[in-house]
């Protein structure tokens, strides 16, 4: 499968051109990257007779509505381990759980310490004695198989015809891909929507290549963290492109692209490929967090 790259039409310096991949596009409810994480797992846990999916993620979890909307497709249970015991009772006002749970998901939550410890083989075996058997997927779905889906994003051409490929990072799965499927003369560059610089370790573990760095300098305060700019970047954004990116990953690399560009970091003519890796459907959710602010919302209705 190919996602479309659109030219984006914004005023650039120095003969810099600038292309977006719709990953977004790719599929109806299973956005973007998590898309491309999920094909061989799910292929995996088919084969090896699973029915069941269990997965971990926070109450906006791009990667848990993912995985629910392909347990719907593909005729999979899914589990879905929640960090935060208090979300229980305000299911209500959060869209992405409420999508989870209309495609048929079953919650399991727990408090912040359990969840900080989900990898320890005590608690999985006690996920075994509640759910039973189960296909798991880790956090943010990032494995070998996650990674072998991620280096179908960039097709034959893209690998000739862009100087750059930059993408958006949580647990640098989708850039290890990529990474492994550039071009020899390509430059990768992940912007992490952590704070940290931690990433560079986890990469390592899945590419051999160096044609890649990673920035850390457009986090926004953290994980899920937004600023007035950054919304009012988003917005600006729209107004021009049409293009919605999402508040926690893809606005804040296009955020950090535009802002490299215009502070001379790419070499004239530079041919940037940024991916949309998807996460739409986040933005509701925040906007209900900002709204509680009092804060701007996140706009792409006009
Ligand atoms: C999950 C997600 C990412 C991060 O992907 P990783 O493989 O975890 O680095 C990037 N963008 C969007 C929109 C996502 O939902």
């Amino acid at each position: 499968m190919e996602s479309v790259n659109q030219k984006i039409d914004i005023i650039l310096p120095n003969g810099i051109e600038l292309f977006i991949k719709r990953e977004d596009q790719l599929h109806p409810i299973i956005s973007g990257n998590k898309y491309r994480k999920l094909k061989y797992n799910l292929v995996t846990a088919k084969e090896e007779g699973y029915n069941k999916l269990l997965t971990f993620g926070g109450a906006y979890s791009n990667h848990i509505a993912a995985v629910a909307g392909a347990g719907k497709e593909y005729g999979f249970e899914t589990i879905g381990v929640i960090r935060g015991e208090e979300i229980e009772d305000k299911l209500q006002d959060n869209p992405s759980l409420n999508f989870a749970k209309q495609n048929g998901m079953n919650f399991h939550f727990i408090d912040r310490t359990s969840y900080q410890n989900k990898t320890d083989e005590a608690f999985i075996t006690t996920l075994h004695k509640l759910f039973g058997d189960f296909y798991l997927i880790p956090e943010g779905g990032t494995n070998d198989l996650a990674v072998k889906g991620c280096e179908e994003i960039l097709t034959e051409t893209d690998k000739l015809k862009f100087s750059h490929v930059c993408c958006a990072m949580g647990t640098a799965g989708t850039i290890s891909g990529i990474i492994n499927s550039s071009g020899e003369k390509q430059q990768v560059i992940g912007f992490s929507s952590l704070k940290g610089d931690f990433l560079s370790d986890v990469i390592r573990n899945f590419v051999t290549k160096e044609n890649w760095n990673t920035n850390c300098d457009y986090h926004f305060g953290g994980y899920g963290k937004v600023s007035d700019a950054l919304i009012q970047f988003l917005n600006d954004f729209y107004r021009k492109t049409k293009i919605p990116l999402d508040p926690v990953y893809t606005g804040k690399m296009m955020f950090g692209i535009v802002d490299l560009i215009e502070n001379d970091y790419f070499p004239p003519h530079s041919k940037i490929l940024a991916i949309h890796t998807g996460g739409l459907q986040g933005i509701a959710g925040m906007n209900t967090i900002l709204e509680k602010k009092n804060k701007k919302l996140i706009a792409y209705n006009d």
